[in-house]
């Protein structure tokens, strides 16, 4: 555990209101029940509690009400930088749906200039983290509401020079098509942005094939069941597609596991692909929502897989392959990761 702790590491699938450490929640809900007395939220309900993937997008919901104005979300970016870092996470893609909150004044855009905001301060603190985001489309919303945040992100794009490098694509899988989305996957990739799709979280097997075929995403988020298709239905295409185009996968185990999507960490399909020698990277997708770490991760796959010490550093260096930052960003990142090369097995 510890080897994991000091290894250098990479997140890719990180979202912004589910990564707080208790500590900013805490004083995030205190802010909020001084001017508002609505938030009498059931805060003693344990967030890590989450049952099943309903569960969680309750405990989102929870999240979202203190997380509604520009001191929270700036206050919240900073501390999820400053935990990642102090995992010695080196290289962070956090991502992050824009909202529009009225009451608050919050726009869209005054949202992703905040998380900038909190990433540049970071920065001046020197922590030893290079951080870029991703905004979120969440596919509870209209694919009008999808457009805004592409064309937001590539305003963003070019005016961070690349710091806002792309879209993810989330939000409850059990409501809409992610189908319907797809002219919105073209247009980001038009634009030159990244992007990373919540796919196959459940089994959807049509959205998910009919997304590999007409806008293949650069990684997949989950990917639960891209491999757990009955025979003989014409989903076999889904593993080939994910196989040819060699699109990496982002694995969450403990999130997977707590929303019981999938049973034990054995079971897990991270195995699966990394058998096939395919690229898969290890993630947290919350660390607050599903109480983990990036380190905690790695040492339940060595546990649970048998990984050596060198084995989870091949692991961690795979993984910079999968990243969206340019190549400079990447041949820096390998240099850190040699000069960490674990000597004895
Ligand atoms: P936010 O985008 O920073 O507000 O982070 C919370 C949001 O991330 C949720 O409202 C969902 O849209 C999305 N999200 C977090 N975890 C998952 C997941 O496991 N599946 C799909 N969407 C998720």
């Amino acid at each position: 555990d510890q080897f994991c702790h000091a290894m250098p590491k990479i997140e890719l699938h990180a979202h912004l209101n589910t990564c707080f450490d208790s500590h900013t929640l805490k004083e995030l809900v205190e802010r909020k029940s001084q001017t508002n007395k609505d938030v009498s939220i059931n805060w003693s309900m344990s967030i890590s509690d989450c049952k099943e993937m309903d569960d969680s997008f309750n405990v989102f919901k929870l999240i979202h009400q203190v997380v509604d104005d520009e001191e929270a979300v700036y206050k919240l970016t900073v501390g999820v930088i400053r935990s990642f870092a102090a995992d010695n996470v080196k290289y962070l893609e956090l991502r992050s749906t824009p909202k529009e909150i009225p009451r608050t004044g919050m726009t869209r855009e005054l949202y992703v200039r905040t998380m900038l905001r909190g990433v540049r301060d970071c920065q001046a603190e020197n922590l030893d983290i290079e951080v870029y985001l991703l905004l979120s489309i969440d596919r509870r919303n209209s694919v009008e509401v999808a457009q805004l945040t592409v064309d937001l992100a590539e305003k963003f794009k070019e005016e961070t020079d690349g710091l806002v490098v792309g879209i993810d694509f989330s939000g409850d899988p059990a409501v809409g098509n992610a189908a319907d989305f797809i002219p919105v996957f073209l247009s980001a990739k038009q634009k030159g942005l990244k992007v990373a799709s919540h796919l196959a979280e459940l089994p959807k097997f049509e959205e998910t094939l009919a997304v590999l075929r007409q806008a293949p995403p650069d990684r997949i988020g989950h990917g639960t069941f891209l491999h757990r298709y009955e025979p003989g239905q014409g989903h076999e295409e889904i593993e080939d597609i994910v196989l040819t185009k060699k699109i990496p996968i982002e694995a969450c185990m403990t999130s997977n596991l707590k929303t019981k999507t999938v049973t034990v960490y054995m079971e897990h399909h991270f195995n699966f692909w990394f058998q096939k020698k395919h690229p898969v990277v290890i993630c947290t997708d919350g660390t607050g929502v599903y109480q983990t770490t990036v380190s905690e991760e790695y040492a339940h796959a060595a546990r649970t897989f048998n990984f050596s010490r060198k084995d989870l550093w091949h692991l961690s260096l795979a993984s910079i392959d999968c990243i969206f930052a340019p190549e400079s960003v990447k041949n820096k990142l390998r240099e850190k990761w040699q000069a960490a090369f674990p000597h004895d097995p």
